[in-house]
């Protein structure tokens, strides 16, 4: 591939995601020591100025390490061995949940969610009643499920776990927090976890945990071994020096300061609306060529979109728009391998980018021997562009 092309490369997958400049040039500063007061002030500031965006009364934990180690720590932290949890499956990334829940001998109830669905109320409600008389010590949930393009609604599902149970509510948040509102207290969610290569903007290797005052004293009391995912040590730590326990990415952090200071300048409602803007505008090009997609309007995430493409391959699509555009999508995970391409449209993405894909999918299209819609795409994607700015 030349050098133009590397220069001028689209990255549109479910993370990681594109990085800011201002962002990238907040990570070049010079380093500084995670035990100096530059580091304290830094970390506090990130920490707090969070907040919002997780919907939490406390400062948000952040640990160095992929966003499946911020899952382990929720479960490591909360679970014991032998503790029944239920887990709500509806795609690859609750299916790892459950299996981390597994791996530490929690006794895991599997809610099993059609691919390419949201879990229901009712569903989960019917699921407990049918577990009536176990102990369920925690109900994890996928928020946004990567893998389908699919968002749970959150606060119905935290709403049914309080009225049924007195179980912790633990949410993988990793690909929608950032994007999409979120109250912990509201939504009666206890532990809610990120990472920094999805809506966050900032390159892998960030993980987030926000805690709701249940959650708090969860880990607090937990007894369960753990050492370099023991968030009581990361808790007390920030509370005491205003640090983290082991030598944290301090760079990454400095990044992430540069993404609270560009969510403040937009403001947050308004990265919240923009997210929604560029699910509608992508979902009505994909129609408006023929291509189905795999969810629901109402099922639908504002950050990632899944296509199954009929009578065309959907990784030969993928391919094309790599080796011709420059643009990088993802494939399906585990049952949908081979099936659906999935395009990400988080953090760092504009209306506009929107239509790079599109129009890059019209001519893929052509490509493939469909009756040309050169134009159509776009047309229509701006035309919900024009009527929600
Ligand atoms: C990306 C993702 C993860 C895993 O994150 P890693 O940083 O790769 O460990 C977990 N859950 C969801 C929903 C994701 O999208």
């Amino acid at each position: 591939m030349s050098s133009l092309y590397l220069d001028q490369s689209y990255l549109f997958t479910p993370g990681p995601t594109p990085i800011p400049n201002v962002v990238n040039a907040a990570m070049a500063r010079p380093m500084i020591g995670h035990r100096s007061p530059d580091f304290s002030v830094l970390i506090e500031d990130v920490a707090t100025r969070l907040q919002p965006v997780f919907g939490t009364k406390h400062p948000v934990m952040i640990l160095t390490s992929s966003g499946t180690s911020a899952l382990e720590a929720a479960v490591v932290n909360t679970v014991h061995e032998g503790d029944h949890a239920i887990v709500i499956v509806a795609g690859s990334f609750g299916d790892r949940l459950a299996s981390i829940a597994k791996n530490y001998g929690a006794t895991v109830h599997r809610l099993s969610i059609e691919w390419g669905k949201s879990c229901s109320t009712e569903q989960l409600e019917a699921f407990i009643d049918s577990l009536s008389g176990t102990p369920i010590k925690a109900v994890f949930g996928t928020f946004n499920e990567t893998s389908t393009g699919v968002l749970n609604p959150i606060h119905a599902l935290g709403t049914v776990v309080k009225q049924k149970t007195d179980a912790l509510f633990i949410v993988d948040g990793v690909s929608c927090i950032g994007a999409v509102p979120v109250d912990m207290e509201q939504d009666n969610i206890d532990l809610l976890v990120t990472s920094s290569q999805k809506a966050l903007m900032l390159p892998p290797g960030l993980a987030f945990v926000a805690v709701s005052d249940r959650g708090l004293q969860a880990i607090r009391e937990c007894p369960e071994r753990r050492f370099y995912l023991d968030l009581k040590r990361y808790v007390d730590t920030y509370e005491k020096q205003k640090s983290t326990p082991f030598t944290p990415a301090v760079s990454l952090i400095q990044g992430a300061q540069a993404v609270c200071d560009m969510i403040e300048e937009e403001g947050w409602d308004n990265v919240i609306k923009r997210h929604l803007l560029l699910r509608d505008m992508m979902r009505a090009g994909i129609r408006e060529l023929g291509l189905p997609l795999l969810t629901s309007d109402a099922d639908a995430s504002p950050t990632v979109t899944a296509v199954k493409p009929e009578g065309l391959s959907a990784p030969d699509i993928q391919k094309a728009l790599k080796k011709d555009f420059s643009i990088t999508i993802a494939g399906g995970q585990k049952d949908l391998k081979g099936k659906i391409f999935r395009i990400g449209h988080m953090g760092y993405c504009t209306p506009f980018d929107v239509l790079k894909v599109l129009s890059a999918l019209e001519m893929t299209l052509a490509k493939f021997g469909q009756a040309p819609r050169f134009g159509s795409a776009v047309k229509k994607a701006e035309e919900v562009y024009v009527q929600h700015v």
